[in-house]
């Protein structure tokens, strides 16, 4: 199986990267900021739990986070592969989902982590915020939790998965298909 974790700060692209790569290479995508999202607007248990945490640009409890990801991982059975997008966040989640894919008889292939720097991030959300209305881009003081939260709790991630000798830095900046290709061909180096 064929398991990336799409690693960066908000803003940094993850989203339009999966998208491209889910085609390419035939994956199941897990965003758990999209589950989340779906959650919120079905007015589930879930997403009204979600939400008080989201809004204010903080990560949602690590039990909330993980068991969503456990169940969302066991209705694809059959999946190729997956691609993790906004997962893990914190370390408890990285371990946790360790746990699941070796249960699975599987494991994490890389952590690819697009990297942009906090003011070109800071831009690219406020102008998200203004195209898709979603809420936890248009309020700065938001924004700033975010890249807060990414800093202090996030951060930390990489070193979970560069202990493990996975971790492949990806320069975010540029054109999306110069970054398209950069993340192409760090999967064609960790699969060999
Ligand atoms: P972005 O990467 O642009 O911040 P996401 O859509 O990935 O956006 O996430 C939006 C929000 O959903 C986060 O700010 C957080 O509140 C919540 N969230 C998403 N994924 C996780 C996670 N793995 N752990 C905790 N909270 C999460």
């Amino acid at each position: 199986m064929l398991n990336i974790v799409l690693f960066g700060p908000p803003g940094a692209g993850k989203g339009t990267q999966s998208e491209k790569l889910i085609a390419k290479y035939h994956l199941v995508h897990l965003s758990t900021g999209d589950i989340f999202r779906a959650n919120i607007k079905g007015e589930t248990e879930l997403g009204k739990l979600a939400q008080s945490f989201m809004n204010e640009g903080k990560l949602v409890p690590d039990e909330v986070t993980i068991n969503m990801l456990a169940s969302e991982l066991d209705k694809s059975p059959d999946a190729k592969g997956f691609i993790f997008d906004g997962f893990p966040r914190t370390q408890a989640q990285a371990a946790a989902l360790d746990n699941l894919l070796q249960s699975k008889n599987t494991a994490i292939t890389s952590m690819l982590a697009l990297e942009v720097e906090e003011e070109e991030l800071k831009k690219r959300l406020l102008l998200r915020g203004k195209e898709s209305g979603r809420v936890d881009d248009q309020n700065p003081e938001i924004i700033q939790n975010r890249i807060d939260e990414y800093n202090n709790k996030t951060m930390p991630v990489k070193d979970f998965y560069a202990a493990q000798n996975k971790y492949r830095g990806i320069n975010g900046l540029g054109e999306i298909e110069e970054i398209f290709a950069l993340l192409c061909n760090e999967i064609a180096l960790s699969t060999k």
